[in-house]
């Protein structure tokens, strides 16, 4: 049985895509929120749909940003139960047309940011006795598709980083679990798929027994490994994929 009533969580990401289905959950849950992104007008319309929320804008790529983000969530809701970290990029990049500030700018979103909220979240009086972060990596971590090199290794990273943590944190009470998502409706995914022609787009569609995915799809997962339902459930990298990675 979820149950989440009453829970502190912050999201990252929290004004787009999954990570606004996320908080939406969590907040019609009952949980107490803070919720971060880049764009404070759109955290704050965000922030104003929801019974609990407070909004504070951080960009997670910068270590300052992420103890910031932590010590001002910690201030307005108490120590969190625990965390979602949904925010990061996707670039098309083919490797003839690599360009190191790009590569650098997605790691740094994609995979440095968890380091930097993670090393934020475990300090004392964060976090609640047992609590638990979710991290959202993707089916590419696993799978090779042209032009996305970097975004593939920011993933795979971020699932080795997973793994550790969940083994070094566990003394901490601290659980730590990543979702494989694979094409889920999002603005991301949108503008990946843009120029895609119409025979791409039947065959990405192919590939998912389920068909593709919607955001509350990741949510719903995420809110299970959030919640003391999931206690025993740690460094896992769950795919949420309509099966995917099945075929
Ligand atoms: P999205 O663009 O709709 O939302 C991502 C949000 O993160 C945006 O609001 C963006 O501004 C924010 N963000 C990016 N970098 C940031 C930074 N440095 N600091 C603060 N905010 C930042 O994308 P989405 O599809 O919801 O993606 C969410 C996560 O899910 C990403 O990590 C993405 O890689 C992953 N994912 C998405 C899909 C998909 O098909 N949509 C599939 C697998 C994994």
């Amino acid at each position: 049985m979820i149950r989440l009533e009453g829970k502190n969580f912050l999201v990252t990401g929290a004004t787009s895509g999954i990570g606004a289905a996320v908080a939406r959950l969590l907040a019609d849950q009952g949980c107490q929120l803070v919720i971060s992104g880049r764009n404070r007008e759109r955290l704050a319309e965000q922030a104003a749909q929801m019974p609990h929320a407070i909004a504070t804008a951080a960009d997670v790529s910068r270590p300052e940003d992420c103890e910031r983000l932590l010590q001002e969530a910690c201030g307005a809701i108490g120590p969190l139960d625990g965390m979602a970290h949904c925010a990061g990029i996707n670039i098309m990049q083919p490797m003839r047309f690599h360009s190191p500030d790009a590569t650098n700018a997605l790691m740094a979103s994609n995979l440095i940011s968890a380091f930097h909220l993670v090393a934020a979240f475990r300090k004392p009086q964060r976090h609640a006795k047992e609590s638990s972060i979710v991290m959202i990596s993707s089916v590419m971590a696993q799978h090779g598709c042209p032009s996305l090199a970097a975004y593939s290794a920011s993933k795979a990273g971020l699932e080795g980083a997973v793994r550790v943590w969940a083994v070094e944190l566990a003394r901490e009470g601290i659980r730590v679990n990543a979702l494989a998502p694979s094409y889920v409706r999002t603005p991301v995914f949108e503008k990946m798929t843009a120029s895609f022609s119409a025979s791409m787009l039947t065959q990405i569609e192919a590939r998912h027994p389920l068909g593709l995915g919607k955001p509350e799809d990741v949510a719903n997962a995420a809110a299970f490994l959030l919640s003391p339902a999931a206690r025993w459930i740690n460094g896992v990298v769950l795919p949420v994929d309509g099966g995917f990675h099945a075929g």
